[in-house]
């Protein structure tokens, strides 16, 4: 049964066995926007948490019953929970956190395409995410203004055109696998005519939350295309990788796209060196590296989620001596201006 908000789970407690298996189309039309239906499905309406939420925040709610499914009901401190649930502590205005704390609108030649770094540029595809994670640092950029059709991707595409020194091209938005495979394949043929390209990287948090996303004719546009393929994934918690992605992450593998992930050291969700530790084997099962561990952007109305850059190092190096190099993310903090992102490893 269809509610407004999606389809209506009646028992809190069968949240487990809600149906995953419509089209990703559905499941994302489906996805939860009501805070209220969200603490209802976790069992979670009566309890403290619900005095603490914001049912209108400025970032509204959206998250997939696919994502929700992975929570545990009744746990107010559920991490999968706390990275989607808007709470009223981010309306606190706190010092230094702005709305664009890596500068980007600076950066940000022709609408829609972001070139802060050599020999790389950022397209931003698409203003929509089958998630809003609350720590979002592009929660405030003006999409509206960067927001492309088809048809707009030309000035971009003129642009790396006329720029021989860009060899990768990053699929960004919002989450570019929020297109549907058309868009998609429409934009890597045009990509694939610029010749000094060669690398296409998409940075998506989809195939984590919304694992339906991955289907035949996405793995076919990874396979086809004459562009190396990498895919970024995002995930902070070992909980966000179960059974369901596996299917997913393997087409991928079978694609050829190298698979690699970016978390962010979020206070309350994965500020723990045993927290990091599953989450590095986690993704290693599923064939996929770690890549970066990113310290917090300071963006406005997610203050709460932030660290001391003295913890994160702390955490980190005992995350050194726990894995192996290769499932060791770098740490890392982005610095407006710098053209690359910074390692803060060591003090
Ligand atoms: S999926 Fe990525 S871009 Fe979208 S809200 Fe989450 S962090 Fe932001």
């Amino acid at each position: 049964m269809l509610t407004e908000f999606g389809p209506r789970v009646d028992s809190p407690a069968g949240i487990s066995s809600i149906d995953c298996s419509t089209s990703w189309q559905q499941q994302l039309k489906e996805a939860v926007r009501s805070v209220p239906e969200l603490l209802r499905l976790v069992n979670l309406s009566q309890d403290p948490i619900a005095s603490r939420v914001d049912e209108s925040p400025h970032f509204p709610l959206r998250v997939p019953l696919s994502y929700i499914r992975r929570m545990t009901p009744g746990d107010a401190n559920d991490p999968l929970l706390l990275q989607v649930l808007p709470l009223s502590v981010e309306r606190q205005p706190a010092q230094g956190y702005i709305d664009d704390p890596l500068q980007e609108q600076h950066h940000n030649p022709v609408p829609g395409l972001v070139h802060k770094y050599p020999g790389r540029a950022l397209l931003i595809t698409t203003q929509a995410c089958a998630v809003h994670c609350r720590y979002c640092f592009r929660q405030h950029f003006p999409y509206a203004d960067n927001r492309l059709t088809a048809r707009q991707w030309q000035p971009a595409l003129d642009y790396l055109r006329q720029r021989p020194d860009i060899h990768e091209i990053i699929l960004s938005g919002g989450d570019p696998l929020s297109l549907d495979n058309k868009a998609l394949s429409e934009l890597i043929t045009a990509l694939e005519q610029i010749p000094h390209l060669t690398t296409l990287r998409l940075h998506s948090r989809t195939p984590i939350v919304l694992p339906a996303r991955v289907d035949e004719g996405l793995v076919a546009l990874l396979t086809q295309t004459r562009l190396k393929t990498v895919l970024v994934l995002h995930a902070n918690h070992a909980r966000e990788i179960d059974k369901e992605l596996h299917p997913a992450l393997t087409a991928l593998r079978t694609s050829g796209t190298v698979l690699l992930n970016q978390a962010v050291f979020l206070k309350g969700i994965n500020d723990q060196v045993d927290t990091l530790t599953e989450l590095s084997h986690a993704l290693f099962d599923q064939g996929v590296l770690p890549y970066y561990l990113h310290v917090l952007d300071p963006v406005a109305r997610a203050a709460h989620f932030d660290t001391a850059d003295d913890k994160a190092r702390l955490i980190w190096q005992q995350l050194q001596s726990r894995l192996p190099g290769y499932l060791l993310p770098r740490l890392v903090r982005e610095v407006p201006g710098d053209d690359h992102k910074r390692w803060i490893n060591e003090a």
